[in-house]
């Protein structure tokens, strides 16, 4: 069976943590013990979030300005894409050899076509970067067109857009692989790329990985879509008294609880919709649950498990 798996922020990098690579190696180990198992006998496709990383980098450049050009956004993703599927790559290729499991680990560099008349790049909202003074701010605003705005008292923070993502570069490729190898792609929800007078160009944007996750697995035919987190199961009425957890439920109930508010948009609302969109346009199933228990989710045992209907 075809799996596709998104990895969350919290499976390199813990809350608290300073993110040196011996912490995000020891964190990728754990994560990747829990799924190994699977690689016995899936074909899988792993992705994954780069926030914290990218987050990391763009404050390098920054810092290091006066003495070195700060590297544009796209090239950033593409730069954490490596640093992660290194790691990953690496952690991983140890944990099968570990196991017995004769089986080869690739990271491809892979691009994602976002639409130039996308609504969000009218309307940036995604925070990069640390915080400046007005005057910085509207120095830059001045200089390089860029997007700045005001963070609830903290100071000023260049904004980027988070447009949808349409197609992935690179699926043929993604495809031949996946027959052979385990591979990582899309990483960090893939570079954001448009496609103007017939070439690619790179653009200062954020594309969500769980929305990216979606498409990557429909463009492999998964049969499964995994997204794996910090939390056991998708909830309603989350954080109040009358929580309740969902664990086998249909699109349709899903997209009624999700127009209800049910999922916050910058966290949950993105993997419901990447579920619904999954499963809706042939995934057999799509599973949101956390890294521990993502082998007895496949088995259909834990986690919220969207199926069509
Ligand atoms: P990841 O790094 O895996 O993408 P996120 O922090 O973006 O993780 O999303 C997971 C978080 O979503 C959970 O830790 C939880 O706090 C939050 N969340 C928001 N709404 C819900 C909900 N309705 N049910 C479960 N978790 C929710
Ligand atoms: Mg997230």
């Amino acid at each position: 069976m075809r799996i596709t798996i998104a990895l969350g922020g919290n499976a390199l990098l813990q809350a608290g943590q300073e993110g040196t690579f011996e912490q995000q190696a020891q964190n990728a180990r754990t994560a990747l013990s829990q799924l190994v198992e699977m690689m016995k006998e899936h074909h899988i496709v792993l992705t994954h979030g780069n926030g914290p990383q990218v987050g990391k980098l763009h404050l390098q450049n920054e810092l290091a300005r006066e003495k070195t050009p700060p590297m544009p956004f796209d090239v950033c993703g593409a730069m954490t894409q490596g640093q992660i599927g290194y790691l990953l790559q690496q952690q991983l290729q140890n944990e099968l050899l570990r196991h017995g499991i004769k089986r080869q680990v690739v990271t491809l560099i892979t691009q994602t076509v976002v639409d130039p008349e996308d609504e969000a790049f009218k309307n940036p909202t995604k925070p990069i970067g640390s915080f400046y003074s007005a005057e910085e701010a509207k120095k830059f605003m001045a200089e390089k067109n860029e997007v700045w705005i005001e963070d609830s008292g903290r100071g000023w923070r260049k904004v980027v857009p988070s447009p949808e993502p349409r197609s992935i570069v690179e699926e043929e490729i993604i495809k031949d692989l996946v027959d052979k190898y385990i591979v990582i792609a899309s990483g960090g929800g893939g570079i954001p790329v448009v496609l103007e007078n017939g070439v690619y160009r790179g653009v200062e944007a954020v594309i969500d990985k769980d929305l990216a996750a979606q498409l990557l697995a429909r463009a492999v035919g998964s049969e499964v879509l995994m997204i794996l987190t910090d939390v056991s199961h998708v909830a309603i009425n989350y954080g109040k008294p009358d929580q309740k957890q969902i664990g086998t439920v249909t699109t349709t109930e899903l997209r009624r609880y999700h127009a209800e508010g049910h999922f916050a948009s910058g966290s949950m609302g993105p993997k419901v919709r990447a579920a619904i969109s999954f499963v809706e346009n042939g995934g057999k199933r799509a599973i949101i649950t956390s890294l521990e228990r993502a082998l007895a989710a496949l088995n259909g045992k834990e986690g919220t498990q969207v199926i069509p209907g």
